[in-house]
């Protein structure tokens, strides 16, 4: 082990010796080179120096995709982190206390980090920059989905955010191959899908004389997917304008009324709460799994790969019992990128998120290299038989070459549906065409002051709400005689001060759009 350990810090403390001789050939090459290129953000060659060290994505100067841009931008990335950073958020914690900011910073859980220190004044605001600079990012924030999203509670916009494709993440998953067997028809609402499960349970599907079959169940720890089949949910919502705490509607007591009766029978598998994140490899491997909400990609490669072990195996999307689809994807993401207050390089670097916002940079964050990851068939980049098909997931070819990056890009579907399987796409078909998509409540923005205070509030309210919830799913104590309480209970824990703090934040998300 610790063999390895020191091979492995060679090899780190040779990559970067490379890659710093690299950078500087580089550097010098387009010093030497005076055609333009038509991306070009500067005549010299410019530096950046950045913030990137994501998990799966750390920020090199020697990937590929990067020289690439590099060659046609004549901008430098210049990483002022150590590769050997494992925790981000302890690493932007650190930089941020220095008061020591590089010219670009890109952070996961950029909404919320980005708009606190931007108050501060930390970062720069990116209105006026973005108007005169950055047409691309402009188009972005002239969106009202994204200007909504990405503007903090003082009214100005502190980073660039990832976009995604408006399209559905996940649905719902069936043995169809059980249900021909059982002779049922696909269950087209919530009444039906308890019969299916209840025949799962109850007439041994998969054969073996066994009552061994476990009818619903989740690797996400929980039953927030079960929870929507009833209209509701464990956290914030809003109708016409007016936000509310979900556990303390009607609605939610019906929901768990019916989810203990399902649990009681045994429809709902008995390590919910606990199995985790192999459940689906798990209860499907072992043939006894009948029906999940679940990611449609992933969960539609099951087919071809349990074929040899469960014969006949045919899961498959339907669509939604209530025919309501929670799971939307957020078209703007958390993640993203900003600019330091104090960096002398604003307009460059606004101009490079650009640049990567562009139809020519998205192309590189998405596909990577034209001619080594992909090849442009009928006008569409199209991965090479290596990057879909290789030892390892397309998405770790891609990083590690420098695409699919922590730099905030434009997601294209193209990108995905090239590797989902008939039946992944059939079942994004199946949600789209239908409109079965419903609007979630939106990720909002707060001042320091609230975000203090309801973290506080529903902390406890939280923990109070799971815990009591495990009770009733458990039979421990009963829906009906106790929910009045719980109500009560969650009141005074200062309910009405959180709602507060939503309502106004939830106005102000409006108000900007
Ligand atoms: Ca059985």
């Amino acid at each position: 082990m610790k063999k390895l350990f020191k091979t492995l810090s060679l090899a780190i403390a040779g990559v970067i010796l490379l890659s710093g001789c690299g950078g500087i050939k580089n550097e010098k090459n387009a010093a030497e080179n005076n055609t333009r290129s038509e991306y070009a953000i500067s005549d010299k060659p410019v530096e950046l120096s950045l913030f990137m060290v994501r998990g799966d994505s750390k920020y090199q100067e020697d990937l590929d995709v990067w020289k690439e841009i590099e060659k046609l931008t004549n901008v430098r990335l210049k990483s002022v982190s150590s590769k050997s950073i494992s925790d981000t958020e302890q690493a932007f914690n650190t930089m941020m206390a220095s008061g020591n900011l590089p010219d670009l910073v890109m952070y996961g859980n950029g909404k919320e980090a980005f708009s606190k220190y931007g108050m501060e004044g930390a970062f720069a605001s990116l209105e006026e920059l973005a108007e005169e600079n950055a047409p691309n990012i402009k188009a972005q924030f002239d969106r009202p989905v994204v200007k909504a999203y990405v503007t903090a509670a003082d009214g100005h916009i502190y980073y660039v955010p990832g976009i995604n494709p408006p399209t559905v993440a996940a649905g719902w998953f069936i043995r169809q191959d059980w249900l021909d067997k059982l002779g049922l028809p696909v269950p087209t609402d919530v009444a039906q899908y308890y019969n299916a499960l209840k025949a799962f349970r109850e007439n041994d599907p998969n054969g073996n004389g066994k009552k061994d079959e476990t009818p619903y169940f989740s690797r996400f720890n929980g039953l927030s997917d079960l929870l929507g089949l009833w209209d509701t949910s464990n956290t914030w919502n809003q109708e016409n304008g007016k936000v509310y705490y979900a556990p303390v509607t009607q609605k939610f007591k019906t929901a768990f009324t019916n989810i203990a009766k399902w649990y009681k029978e045994d429809l709902i598998d008995k390590e919910i709460f606990t199995r985790g994140g192999k459940s689906r490899d798990k209860l499907l491997g072992d043939n006894v799994g009948g029906s999940t909400h679940d990611w449609f990609g992933s969960t539609a490669q099951f087919n071809n790969m349990l074929k040899e072990t469960v014969p006949g195996i045919n899961f498959v999307a339907f669509a939604p019992p209530n025919g309501k689809e929670y799971s939307v994807r957020d078209e703007v993401i958390a993640q993203g990128g900003a600019i330091s207050a104090k960096s002398n390089k604003k307009v460059e670097a606004i101009k490079f998120m650009d640049f990567i916002y562009s139809e020519k940079g998205s192309k590189f964050m998405n596909f990577g290299i034209e001619g080594k990851h992909y090849d442009m068939v009928d006008g569409k980049p199209t991965f090479q038989d290596w990057v879909v098909n290789g030892d390892k997931t397309a998405i770790n070819i891609l990083q590690e070459s420098g695409a699919c990056s922590a730099f905030p890009y434009i997601q294209d579907f193209w990108y995905e549906e090239q590797w989902l399987t008939p039946i992944a796409k059939k079942g994004v078909k199946l949600y789209l065409d239908n409109n079965y998509l419903v609007s979630k409540f939106p990720t909002l923005s707060y001042t320091v002051e609230e975000k203090t205070k309801l973290n506080e509030i529903m902390t406890a309210i939280e923990t109070h709400m799971n815990e009591t919830t495990q009770k009733w799913v458990f039979g421990t104590e009963n829906v009906e005689e106790n929910y009045d309480r719980f109500v009560e209970q969650i009141y005074s824990m200062r309910l009405k001060e959180a709602e507060e703090i939503q309502q106004n934040a939830y106005d102000r998300y409006i108000a900007a759009q």
